[in-house]
């Protein structure tokens, strides 16, 4: 049968074709097997309809109606007198939907989720409510694995900043392999002891999973993985960025004060509309500002308080207390020029000025005499400004001059620390030419960032190359440096330096685990903060054929180039969100 390869004793006894395709089934076998004692009988009791939903055919739902039979079963001991005949490779007794319809259904459930899955599954004719597809996704089992030998462990956020879950990964197969409520020591080594065959693992510095690790499985060499480490340095380059921003600001602020009283007076001279070159000026402040906050707003994502991140950038503890609790900057653009009753008259106050009638209180009577023009004050304002305009041709060509030799706010500043950061840890050739040269700027800013930009510099290299013998030189050099932002960096591999060096040597690393985390927390997001454990674990460990498929193929192209760390850091996103997806994994 074409419909129906699996089943030999069935026969079509009608089709009928309407919305939905329905097809009327009689099974033919002689006999069937007693389900409770395994007898063979051939004495039918009875026959009953059994309806069941298929998978579509050409776009129409397909449904099934079966003519099964009862038989008797022969065996006089067997407490099953009377059974029904089953159909094993078509469905499950009792089921209202074939196994391939089930399979479809929990298909839709594990990828999209009960919610959408139903949906998405109704518009191609595979029906199956939400409560339906959930069921049966609670009903599969995880994937079955085979023992790992080397896994990473890094962990994901139930709720940020509150409540962690433990993600396991075998590296050698790049697929999750578990999910942990949590990542205490209790947990995590409860685990381990149960897969003693895990001899390598790779994972964060945190001492929670060292200490675990030692606890569960004190056989296992640790690694500690590359991606946190250089994480870990990102955030200590950014603090020693931020701090020179600071000192940028504060000279560049200084002289700003000198240009706002000049640009004050220039205001006077042209009124509004403000020329290109102001409204430039003022984007750029703008600009500058807008990357303050978000320096501002990374340091608060590092766990710094609104008093450390104060003394870091150089502004008012409530300054930055205000930005952040407002999430942004506050307007600063520019004001709407006052409008005044003298306004419809300028234009005749201006032609009256070029005739050469200069004196205030004949032009005031003349005023008077057109119209309300308000207050005397504002009249002469307005001819004090009036003065200005129309003055002699060399101070208005001084004052072009000035607009045009006007110093352009340092371009560094457009930068947020943690954008400036990432020009230090990308490679240099995959920069844009104006990033190189953001990045020659900021070597030259300070002779502190062009040590922290060789120690980077140096550092990658032994993460690229895997050239961890060079660690212990590498931390001497930074020891004689004494550069104060690299000491909790400098302290923590010290801690840990087995694990470092391990992972400055050793291929392993969390990078699989990554790219896994963010799609945990894509799922978890998609399940509306309602998911269970269970179900955001099944959902997490299954992978289709297909995807395993496309898995493998990008892993073996990918051990062409085992070292390339750029994983998680690709060329085309930005800074602003690879740094976040840093400080979320985190
Ligand atoms: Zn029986």
């Amino acid at each position: 049968m074409i419909i129906f390869p699996d089943l030999l004793h069935v026969e079509v006894e009608g089709v009928e074709v309407a919305e939905e395709i329905t097809l009327i089934l009689r099974t033919t076998s002689p006999t069937a097997s007693c389900p409770s004692c395994g007898t063979v009988s051939s004495r039918i009791q009875s026959r009953y309809t059994r309806t069941l939903c298929d998978l579509p055919s050409v776009g129409h739902p397909l449904r099934l109606i079966m003519h099964v039979r009862r038989f008797f079963c022969k065996k006089s001991t067997c407490a099953q007198k009377i059974f029904v005949e089953r159909l094993p490779d078509l469905c499950r007794p009792h089921a209202q939907r074939t196994k391939r319809l089930q399979e479809a259904l929990r298909h839709l459930g594990l990828s999209m989720g009960g919610k959408i899955g139903a949906d998405v599954g109704s518009e191609h004719g595979i029906n199956g409510s939400r409560d339906t597809i959930l069921r049966l996704v609670h009903q599969s089992e995880p994937p079955a694995r085979s023992e790992p030998r080397v896994i990473g462990l890094d962990d994901w956020a139930w709720k940020r900043k509150r409540r962690y879950g433990t993600l396991i990964c075998d590296l050698e197969q790049g697929l999750p392999i578990d999910l942990l409520p949590d990542r205490s020591v209790e947990t995590v080594s409860a685990w381990l002891q149960k897969h003693p065959t895990i001899d390598t693992i790779s994972r964060d510095g945190s001492s929670e999973y060292a200490s675990a690790i030692k606890k569960g499985a004190p056989q296992a060499r640790e690694v500690s993985d590359r991606w946190h480490l250089v994480k870990n340095l990102t955030g200590c380059v950014s603090v020693l960025i931020a701090e020179s921003f600071a000192q940028l600001r504060r000279t560049e602020a200084a002289a700003a004060a000198q240009e706002e009283q000049v640009e004050l007076l220039s205001q006077k001279r042209h009124g509004h509309p403000r020329t290109k070159a102001e409204r430039h000026a003022q984007q750029a402040r703008q600009a500058e500002r807008q990357a303050r906050y978000e320096q501002i707003s990374d340091l608060q994502k590092q766990g710094m308080k609104s008093a450390e991140i104060a003394a870091v950038v150089g502004m008012a503890e409530r300054t930055v207390r205000h930005w952040l609790s407002q999430r942004g900057i506050p307007y600063s653009g520019p004001r709407k020029p006052r409008s005044s009753p003298l306004d419809p008259y300028k234009t005749y106050l201006l032609s009256r000025w070029h005739q050469g009638c200069r004196s205030g209180a004949q032009l005031e009577r003349e005023l008077r005499a057109k119209g309300d023009i308000g207050s005397q004050k504002a009249i002469y304002r307005c001819l004090a400004s009036l003065e200005l305009f129309v003055s002699s041709p060399s101070r208005r060509s001084g004052a072009q001059s000035w607009e045009t030799t006007k110093s352009q706010p340092n371009p560094l500043l457009a930068l947020s620390a943690s954008q400036a950061t990432w020009l230090f840890f990308r490679k240099e050739e995959d920069l844009k030419a104006e990033e190189q040269e953001n990045l020659r700027l900021l070597r030259q800013a300070s002779p502190d960032l062009e040590t922290a930009y060789q120690l980077v510099k140096e550092f990658l290299h032994m993460v690229r190359e895997l050239t961890g013998e060079r660690l212990e030189e590498w931390l001497g050099k930074v020891e004689a440096e004494a550069l104060q932002a690299f000491q909790p960096f400098v302290t923590g591999v010290q801690q840990d330096k087995d694990a470092v060096l391990a992972g400055l040597t050793l291929p392993w690393s969390n990078g699989p685990l990554e790219g896994n985390v963010n799609r945990l927390k894509l799922i978890k997001r998609s399940m509306y903060g309602q998911a269970d454990l269970n179900l955001l674990k099944l959902r997490v460990l299954h992978h289709s054929p297909k995807s395993l498929e496309r898995k493998n193929k990008k892993k073996q192209a990918q051990q062409k180039d085992p070292l390339d760390i750029s994983r998680g850091r690709k060329k085309d996103t930005n800074f602003q969100h690879t740094t976040n997806e840093i400080s979320n994994v985190a």
